[in-house]
């Protein structure tokens, strides 16, 4: 709540931000480059903190977390997809995928066993053994999610997740977050692109910084708070 956050040469990148993002919810953060779209992912997934102000992610203040404590939320509650994917060039989809549980304490072969049933369940099993550079574009970014989604995190923040992608292949990969929605889990889409936001449930709009609109959550069920900054 009230966050804000001034980089290094005096950017004012937010200027006070209120957001609550209900567990559940399926939302756009949408606004031109440069409206802070980016900065507000970096804090509500704890990978930056605000100059000012407070977030809350699944009930802990993360002002008041170290950094190994917030590496321990994220790893908990928090999966990433990337506009660029972020996949390791030589490794194939399963070793990508299992690599999302490195951190989790779980075995090499549980780690790949379960890698094999995230890239099942956002089918794309047939591709297990292929590498980034034998993928297309909705292939990779399938992996991505399936890596995302390999720790069941109860929140997925997606950067552009279609930016990188021709319109079909961002189709399905909308889907696919609609999908994985539906099945339980909160995501929170970042979008310069109207079109993307105004097919979503909830639009929150960013411009220069600061909410200028926001549709508010699709269920009035304000009493499951998951991630307030
Ligand atoms: P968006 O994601 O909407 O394009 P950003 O959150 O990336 O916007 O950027 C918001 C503002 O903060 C921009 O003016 C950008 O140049 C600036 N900015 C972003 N990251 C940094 C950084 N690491 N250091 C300095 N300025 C930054």
């Amino acid at each position: 709540m009230g966050a804000t956050k001034t980089y290094p040469g005096g950017v004012h990148a937010l200027r006070g931000v209120d957001l609550t993002v209900v567990s559940g919810e399926l939302l756009a953060i949408v606004g031109p480059s440069g409206s802070g779209k980016s900065t507000m992912l970096n804090i509500i997934g704890t990978l930056d903190r605000p100059t000012t102000g407070t977030v809350r992610v699944a009930g802990h203040d993360v002002n008041t977390l170290s950094d190994a404590q917030l590496s321990a939320l994220r790893a908990r509650h928090i999966g990433f997809v990337f506009q660029h994917f972020h996949l390791s060039p030589g490794r194939d989809a399963v070793d990508n995928v299992a690599d999302g549980l490195l951190y989790a304490g779980v075995g090499p072969r549980e780690r790949r066993a379960r890698a094999r049933a995230a890239l099942e369940r956002v089918r794309i099993g047939h591709r297990l053994d292929h590498r980034p550079h034998e993928l297309s574009g909705g292939e990779k970014q399938r992996v991505a999610i399936a890596r995302a989604l390999i720790g069941e995190p109860e929140l997925l923040l997606a950067d552009e997740p279609t930016g990188a992608l021709d319109s079909a292949s961002g189709q399905l990969v909308l889907e696919l977050l609609r999908e994985l929605n539906a099945a339980g889990t909160t995501v929170c889409v970042i979008t310069h692109d109207h079109e993307i936001a105004d097919a979503l449930p909830r639009r929150v709009r960013f411009r220069d910084g600061e909410v200028v609109a926001d549709s508010g959550p699709a269920t009035p069920d304000t009493a499951t708070r998951e991630v307030r900054s």
